[in-house]
Formats: C-alpha cells, structure tokens, sequence
C-alpha cells in the first residue's frame, strides 16, 4: 500500500515518481492532469458533491522528473532564483512527481499556470471546507513558510488520505508538523 502521509520537501524525497506507478495514474476533470488513482477518486467525489468541475480547473497534476526539470528551468529564466526557490520545488524534489498533488485555478480565461488564482471564498471556499474529508490538505499555508520551505500557495493540494487530513487541518499544521509529531507513534511496539 502507498504511504500517502509520505514527506515530501527540500529535505526529504523518498520520491514516489518511481517508473512503473505511470498505470497507476488517471485523469481528472475530464482533462489530461493525471492523479494518483485513490488521489483522482477522491479528487471526483469531492468536486461532485460541491459541483466543483463548473467553476474550478485542475491546472498541474502529476509531473514526471523532466517536467519538473522544465518548470524549474524555465521559471529561472524568466521569473529568476528568487521567485523560482519560492515557487517551484526543485526536481526530484516536487509533491507533483509523487501524483498526490494537485493544483487548482478559478475558471477564467487566461490561467498562471506557476500561481493559478484559487480565492478564498466562493466556490474555492467551498472547496477548502469539504477537501479535508476527502483526504486533501493545503499543502503550503501563508505563515508556514518557514517550515514548508515553499511560499504560501493557496492553489496547491496534497492528499494524504482520511482521517488524516481533517485532523491536521483542524490542528493547523502542515505536513512536516503533523509527520514528526505522530514519528514517536510509528516507532511504538515496531
Ligand atoms: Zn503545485
């Protein structure tokens, strides 16, 4: 079974774009982003109940390690280190080569595919509320900057499963947090 608490960041990148997991990614929103296939089910369930796929587009779902390669190249050229670091994981290091994260804009004309606009009211309000009961958190608040080591990006979510995510929600933490503080669970009776 996979580890969808599994950490990924600057630090740690167990990374889960292992070749070969490729079948085990589907298609979300009726577009070619790819989801982790448990991630994608859940991802549908969620935009069903609030009828999320009128208002809300899956911009960036799963990337392979070159994809990410040429995100990060490309955002240096034009955009700089500075934005880039704060933006863009570093290759090999991204949630988005994992196929468990997914980032989501508004429906409008013309969509940033590096900062998709993704409010937090509205139909994207809606979305926060509900996601956490199916498995999905926001994976880089504003404040936590320092701890995620990835500014704040309202449009970027990461599934981790049920129950798990309603709980770190609710306690305000992000998954670096949530994954030390139950370490000392994992270790018991192993
Ligand atoms: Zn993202």
């Amino acid at each position: 079974m996979r580890d969808y608490l599994m950490l990924i960041n600057r630090e740690s990148a167990p990374v889960a774009h292992v070749p070969g997991e490729r079948e085990q990614l589907v298609p979300v929103g009726g577009t070619g982003v790819l989801l982790e296939r448990q991630a994608a089910y859940a991802l549908e369930l969620l935009m069903e109940r609030i009828d999320g796929w009128n208002r809300i587009v899956p911009v960036s779902g799963w990337r392979s390690g070159e994809e990410q390669r040429r995100i990060w190249d490309e955002s240096l050229r034009e955009n700089g280190m500075e934005f880039t670091k704060t933006y863009v994981a570093l290759p090999g290091h991204s949630e988005h080569e994992s196929g468990l994260a997914i980032d989501l804009g508004l429906k409008k004309e013309t969509i940033d595919f590096i900062r998709p606009d993704f409010p937090y009211d509205g139909i994207c309000g809606t979305f926060r509320e509900c996601a956490p009961d199916y498995g999905f958190i926001e994976r880089y608040p504003g404040g936590k900057e320092a701890v995620t080591g990835i500014g704040h990006e309202p449009w970027h979510f990461r599934y981790i499963g049920t129950p798990h995510a309603r709980i770190l929600t609710d306690a305000g933490l992000t998954l670096e947090e949530y994954t030390a503080y139950r370490m000392p669970e994992r270790g018991r009776g192993a």
